[in-house]
């Protein structure tokens, strides 16, 4: 495994399992699976209602606590100080911990100051080892870095092959705020699988196309958490450490980008009102 150094001098793990849209019932599974894979930095959110079916593996995994690196989210729904507080206590509850490895802001919407500083607070108290956020574009990144109460240690945004951030990496490395990739699959859209320039640079290497994929965000320092509920795919998407994309490869799949979301733009004001509806409990 390969490190990223945080910039409180936290190492996280490069690779990392992710487990949006993993239903309550198979969390626990699928995370036993990862951890035996070898995966020990897991990616949970409040939004994702799974925290418990991640607390119940931490506990059964027989990995010792501190060799695990677990990040959960806080959700726009305990946006403000005092929701905050309390919804870090009991993710800490579900989750079966005396404290969060990262800590991340969902999205930039509500009272995500408050938010803040009440993950300011946790940290002080020793319930939360990093503090980061989620979903902050660059105008939002450089609002919050500039006039905020501190860096973050993480900005995690959509990155993959189609979106690659480059310019937002960039601005984050300014500021020493590590990127981490949601959706490194772009969740399969763009018939992400099947992609020829992606399978051809792959087959080189006698790898696959998301291993390729993986690779790639890799060597440009991202951090990654592909989700997958199968071990066979779980242990291809680990197994990403043994080959090395030469630069002109790099270069051919930079050619990919198209510099905009495969989901949804958080600029876009239908974006914020689905959003404001999600956290109500009106479309969950
Ligand atoms: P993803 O990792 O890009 O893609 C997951 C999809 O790819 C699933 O359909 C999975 O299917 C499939 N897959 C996985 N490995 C594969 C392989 N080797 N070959 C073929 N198909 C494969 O999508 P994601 O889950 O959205 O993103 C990863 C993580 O990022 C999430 O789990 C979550 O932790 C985080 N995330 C955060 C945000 C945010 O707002 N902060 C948003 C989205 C995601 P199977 O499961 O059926 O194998």
């Amino acid at each position: 495994m390969e490190y990223v150094k945080l910039n409180n001098g936290i190492e996280m793990p490069i690779l990392g399992y992710g487990v949006y849209q993993v239903s309550p019932e198979e969390c626990e599974r699928c995370v036993l699976d990862a951890i035996s894979v070898g995966y020990r930095s897991i990616d949970t959110a409040q939004a994702y209602y799974n925290e418990e079916g991640v607390g119940n593996a931490i506990v059964k995994c027989g990995v010792p606590r501190n060799k695990l690196f677990i990040t959960t989210k806080v959700w726009i729904s305990n946006a403000g100080y005092e929701k905050a507080s309390a919804s870090i206590d009991e993710s800490l509850r579900k989750l079966k911990t005396d404290y969060i490895d990262l800590l991340l802001i969902h999205q930039p919407f509500g009272d995500y100051y408050g938010t803040y500083r009440a993950m300011i607070d946790a940290e002080k108290a020793g319930k939360v080892r990093a503090i980061g956020i989620s979903n902050f574009y660059p105008d939002r990144y450089k609002d919050l870095v500039e006039f905020g109460p501190m860096i973050p240690a993480v900005n995690q945004v959509e990155t993959h092959v189609f979106n690659q951030q480059v310019e937002a990496q960039k601005i984050m490395k300014q500021y020493g705020t590590q990127i981490m990739s949601w959706g490194p699959f772009a969740e399969g859209r763009n018939d992400f699988f099947t992609n020829e320039v992606l399978k051809s640079i792959g087959a080189r290497h006698g790898k696959s196309v998301a291993q390729t994929a993986l690779r790639f965000l890799i060597q440009r320092g991202v951090v990654v958490i592909p989700k997958s509920t199968h071990i066979e795919r779980m242990r291809e998407n680990f197994d990403v450490f043994d080959f090395n994309l030469s630069e002109e490869e790099m270069a051919q799949i930079a050619t990919l980008d198209t510099g905009k979301s495969l989901f949804f733009s958080h600029y876009d004001p239908s974006m914020i009102d689905f959003l404001a509806k999600y956290s109500k409990g009106e479309n969950k």
